[in-house]
C-alpha cells in the first residue's frame, strides 16, 4: 500500500485538494483519497513537489507512422503533408518496427496510459499485444472513388479482424469528410457492430476543407478531381460537418477541428492536436468555442510532431486559452478516457487503476505509479 501526497492532488472527478493524499494498492488501484495529511497516521507518506494527476490519455495518434519522424517538411501546409506521408512504405519493416517500439516507450515515459490509435496496417499489432498500454484502434478507411468501395471495406474488415484476434479493440472509421464518399460511409456504418463503441474522423484540419464543401472550389477540389474522385463527396455535403449526418453512431470523436467555428459544433467529443496543427498548418483551433467536458487531447504522429507528450500539448493549450489547470488536466486525462471508453482510467475514483503522474513546474512529468 502507498500513500502519495504533493502540493495539490487533482482527482479530476472532484475539485483539486491542497496537500491531499492518494492511497493506492501495490497494483496501482485507487483505494481512497484523504483531504488532509494529518488523516494519515502510522503510515509512511511519500511526499512530492508539484501536482499529482491520473495517467494521460493520448486520444489521437498514428503509432505506425513513427518512422516518419523528421521526414516531412514543417509548415508547408496540409496537401504537402499528405503527399509526404505517401512515402511511408519506402522503409524496411525492421525500421518501422523499431520506431514503433521507441515511440511506445516514449509515451509510457511521458505518463500516457491509453491511446486512440489510427491504423492503416497491421504493423503495430506485435507491440500492442505486449499489453504495455491500452489501445483503442481505429481502422481508417479512405478512398475517393465509388468503384473501389467493396475492395476497401473488405480489406478494412480483414485488418479489423486481425486486431480483434490479437485481443485489441478495433473499429472501422472514416478518414475525413473529403476522402470518404457517401457510398463508403454507408458500408462503414454497416460494419459497426456490438464490439464497437465510437467512430473517429479527422475534421476541418485545413481551411481548404471548408472551401471545398461551402464554395465547391479550392486546391482540395482540384486535388480530388485529379484523383478522379466521386463528386458526391462535395455535392452532397454543404459543410464538412454534414458528414456526421451519415454516421449512425451514438459517439463520435472529431479530430483536429482547427478551422471549426462555433456554428459547426455538435454534442460529440472533440480532440485537439495542437503541436501537429502548428507543425502542418502553423495555426491552432479557437479553444474558447469548445465544451471543456468533451475536449480531448492527442499528439498525432511523429510525422507531424517532435515528441509524443501530452504535457507538451497541454502547455500549448495553456498559452492559447484561459483554461485553469483542473480543466487542462481533464482534457489530458478524464475526457479522453470517457471518449474512448476506458472506464478504469482518467480519474482518481476508488477502484480505478488510472496511473499516477507527477507534474512539477508545469514542465516535466514523471510516472509515480
Ligand atoms: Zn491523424
Amino acid at each position: 500500500m502507498r500513500f502519495l501526497t504533493a502540493d495539490y492532488l487533482y482527482p479530476l472527478y472532484k475539485n483539486p485538494i491542497k496537500e491531499g493524499v492518494l492511497q493506492i494498492s501495490d497494483m496501482g488501484e485507487v483505494i481512497a483519497i484523504f483531504d488532509n495529511r494529518e488523516d494519515i497516521t502510522n503510515e509512511k507518506l511519500e511526499l512530492f513537489d508539484g501536482v499529482l494527476c491520473p495517467g494521460f490519455i493520448n486520444a489521437h495518434c498514428h503509432l505506425e507512422l513513427s518512422h516518419l519522424s523528421g521526414q516531412t517538411d514543417k509548415g508547408k501546409g496540409f496537401l504537402n503533408f499528405v503527399e509526404a506521408i505517401q512515402q511511408r512504405n519506402n522503409f524496411s519493416k525492421e525500421r518501422i518496427k523499431e520506431a514503433i517500439i521507441l515511440a511506445e516507450q516514449q509515451m509510457i515515459k511521458n505518463g500516457i496510459v491509453a491511446v486512440g490509435d489510427i491504423c492503416n496496417t497491421s504493423d503495430t499489432i506485435f507491440q500492442k499485444t505486449k499489453g504495455n498500454l491500452n489501445y483503442y484502434n481505429f481502422i481508417e478507411v479512405f478512398g475517393v472513388k465509388n468503384k473501389l468501395t467493396d475492395q476497401i471495406i473488405t480489406d478494412a474488415k480483414a485488418l479489423r479482424n486481425n486486431f480483434r484476434k490479437a485481443g485489441q479493440k478495433a473499429t472501422i472509421s472514416p478518414h475525413a469528410p473529403y476522402s470518404v464518399p457517401p457510398k463508403l460511409m454507408r458500408e462503414i456504418n454497416i460494419s459497426f457492430d456490438n464490439k464497437d463503441s465510437l467512430f473517429t474522423i479527422h475534421m476541418q484540419e485545413t481551411h481548404h476543407e471548408n472551401e471545398l464543401f461551402q464554395n465547391k472550389e479550392g486546391v482540395l477540389k482540384t486535388w480530388l478531381e485529379n484523383k478522379k474522385a466521386s463528386p458526391e463527396i462535395w455535392k452532397n455535403r454543404q459543410r464538412a460537418v454534414d458528414i456526421l449526418q451519415e454516421l449512425e453512431a451514438e459517439k463520435v470523436m472529431l479530430v483536429h477541428n482547427t478551422f471549426t467555428k462555433k456554428e459547426d459544433l455538435t454534442e460529440n467529443y472533440y480532440c485537439t492536436c495542437p503541436n501537429a496543427n502548428l507543425y502542418i498548418e502553423s495555426t491552432l483551433p479557437d479553444y474558447s468555442i469548445f465544451d471543456t467536458d468533451k475536449l480531448c487531447l492527442g499528439t498525432d504522429s511523429l510525422a507531424s510532431n517532435k515528441s509524443l507528450s501530452i504535457l507538451e500539448e497541454l502547455l500549448v493549450i495553456k498559452e492559447n486559452s484561459n483554461f485553469d489547470l483542473n480543466t487542462l488536466l481533464k482534457i489530458a486525462s478524464k475526457n479522453g478516457a470517457e471518449a474512448l471508453g476506458f472506464s478504469n482510467l482518467g480519474t482518481f475514483e476508488k477502484g480505478k487503476t488510472p496511473g499516477v503522474n507527477l507534474i512539477y513546474g508545469l514542465k516535466k512529468v514523471s510516472v509515480i505509479a
